[in-house]
């Protein structure tokens, strides 16, 4: 059996476009379109690559998207300062922290930085308030990455309510707001993480089993019931050869890519897999996309709510 391939790319188009039309009706009401400032310490390459597709992304939805930079060696108040400046000015509607912030700003520091954006422009959906508001089912700013996976299961038409749901990772950007997704959905949800013993035993219980782990090719297929809808939300960047000679054979594109560029991006899903599950989420052009297009989706909410464009819920 080859699986599905949910195709998070063609998804996430959509959603993009059926936005169109809500930033056209604000940009007319409010007399500018809705605006993302986005904030980026330090130089790691890839939240670069990161904010750089959010930017282009945001600018050709024909929302206004500004980046404030810091140097790599800027302390934890320089950032939380430009994250008061963002606050308090009417003009932007959102604010995006790019994680990781810089080491030398503390352990702790991702925290404060998210609990000082506005829950009003809080567009990744981390804050406090917004976490709360999940949990009662009343969240109008969510996690772009799970929110993403719960589109693409609705748009693909895969049932949710009495299913079995494991989502492996506990994290509070994607595991935590997944598994509270899914519960509210009305799914059965497991939450496994690195203290749980026997993992393939729960996860092979699952009608959908989301990976959030960071570990490639960690999900084999002993962690899938046959049929399955797998989700893998992991990147992972692989410079092993032999790793990647054990997971794809000769003359497979995925490892003609390897070969070419000796470095390959891989989920937290074993290739194999796909002879097992019902429907998966390839990696790269699964859950990636889906999540810019779910930010650009909240700068919108979060510039209709502002403006007073949205009725109370
Ligand atoms: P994270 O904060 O590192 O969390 C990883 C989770 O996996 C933790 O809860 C950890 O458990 C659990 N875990 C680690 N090893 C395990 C094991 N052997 N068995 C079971 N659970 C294990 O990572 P994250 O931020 O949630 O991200 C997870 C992955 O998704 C990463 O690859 C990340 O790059 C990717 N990601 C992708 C997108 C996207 O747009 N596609 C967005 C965000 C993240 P403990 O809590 O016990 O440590």
């Amino acid at each position: 059996m080859s699986a599905r391939s949910l195709d998070g790319t063609a998804t996430a188009t959509r959603i993009r476009a059926e936005l169109a039309d809500r930033i056209a009706r604000f940009t007319a009401a409010a007399g500018r379109p809705p605006a993302l400032g986005i904030v980026l310490a330090g130089d790691d390459p890839a939240s670069q690559i990161y904010v750089s597709n959010k930017l282009r992304t945001a600018g050709e939805a024909g929302c206004r998207a500004e980046l404030f930079r810091l140097p790599a060696d800027a302390s934890l108040d320089d950032t939380l300062a430009v994250v008061a400046r963002l606050n308090a000015d009417e003009a932007f509607d959102g604010i995006l922290v790019q994680s990781p912030l810089p080491k030398g700003m503390g352990r702790d520091a991702e925290q404060r930085v998210f609990d000082a954006v506005s829950p009003a422009k809080d567009v990744d959906g981390f804050h406090a308030q917004n976490v709360g508001l999940l949990v009662q089912k009343r969240a109008r700013l969510v996690a772009c990455t799970p929110s993403g996976v719960m589109q693409l299961l609705a748009r693909e038409g895969i049932a949710l309510a009495g299913k079995r749901a494991v989502v492996i990772g506990r994290s509070d950007i994607v595991g935590k707001p997944m598994a509270l997704l899914l519960l509210h959905q009305d799914a059965t949800v497991t939450i496994c993480h690195s203290r749980t013993p026997d993992v393939a035993a729960l996860a092979s219980e699952a009608d959908i089993l989301v990976a959030a782990v960071g570990r490639p090719a960690y999900v084999t297929p002993a962690y899938v019931k046959p049929g399955a809808t797998v989700i893998d939300v992991g990147i992972n960047r692989v410079d092993d050869a032999a790793l990647v000679a054990n997971w794809y054979p000769e003359g497979h594109p995925r490892r003609l890519q390897f070969e070419k560029k000796r470095t390959l991006v891989i989920g937290d899903v074993y290739p194999a897999v796909w002879a097992v599950a019902g429907a998966v989420t390839p990696v790269p052009g699964g859950v990636g996309p889906l999540t810019i297009a779910m930010l650009l989706a909240n700068t919108v909410t979060a510039a209709e709510a502002r403006a007073g464009l949205l009725s109370a819920d």
